[in-house]
């Protein structure tokens, strides 16, 4: 068994018993696999071992891969996205997870439209306000899904959020809790093309955190496929 394969057996492991602490059904929490820098030999490890949703932060990145993978293995953009590179990546994801200005919602809508397809996108929240952080701000999220949900060719399936960097996961929860609120306050309100039902949160430092606080996609990159070199 190769280590890819050996971490994911672990990572499963950690999901399981966090939900199983904070009463939840395993099936609730979809793992995301973030394969961002890494080579295909390792996404089809992981692709073997079971895994079909790979996240990656380039869209250029996401066009190479792609078409390296199996058919059913499905992308998710969770870096930052510019306007100019939507119409490339419109029809190539199935979930984006960083939209953070209307003028980016506007593009992905125009596009989807153009394309005959409804893209699913999540809001992204900047939790703590880190000034380094892309993501609005927690007061700004609801008069923004309210702007988001008219828009055409898009439906905000809920929020994400990528935490303050820690080194115990649990120092993340009140950011998670507060997201979780935030989400379950929006989709009582029943706004137009939102469903609320996707909150996109916890990296590998902090996953378990994130799950015990509601967490229905978590982002683990580091816990599975190891520590990334950036100069490749
Ligand atoms: C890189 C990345 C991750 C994964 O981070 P790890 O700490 O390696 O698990 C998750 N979310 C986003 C948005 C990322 O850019």
């Amino acid at each position: 068994m190769g280590f890819v394969k050996e971490n994911l057996a672990d990572v499963h492991e950690k999901i399981r018993k966090a939900c199983s602490l904070s009463g939840r059904d395993e099936d609730e929490v979809t793992l995301i696999c973030v394969s961002k820098t890494k080579p295909i030999e390792l996404m089809l490890e992981a692709y073997e071992a079971g895994e079909r949703v790979f996240g990656e932060n380039k869209v250029q990145e996401i066009l190479k891969k792609k078409p390296l993978m199996p058919d059913d293995a499905e992308f998710h953009l969770i870096g930052h996205l510019q306007t100019n590179k939507v119409r490339q990546i419109v029809g190539n994801v199935s979930l984006i997870h960083s939209v953070d200005s209307i003028r980016l919602a506007q593009a992905i809508g125009k596009e989807s439209v153009a394309k005959k397809i409804v893209s699913d996108i999540l809001i992204e929240v900047n939790v703590a306000m880190e000034e380094s952080k892309f993501g609005i701000s927690f007061d700004e999220v609801e008069p923004f899904v309210e702007k988001c949900s008219k828009i055409d060719g898009i439906r905000i399936r809920g929020l994400m959020c990528i935490a303050p960097f820690v080194d115990f996961g649990d120092k993340n929860r009140i950011f998670f809790n507060k997201l979780k609120q935030l989400c379950v306050d929006l989709k009582a309100k029943n706004i137009d093309n939102t469903s609320m039902d996707i909150l996109s949160m916890g990296m590998t430092g902090d996953y378990e955190a994130a799950i015990a606080e509601g967490a229905t996609m978590v982002r683990v990159g580091t816990g599975i496929f190891g520590a990334r070199e950036y100069n490749i």
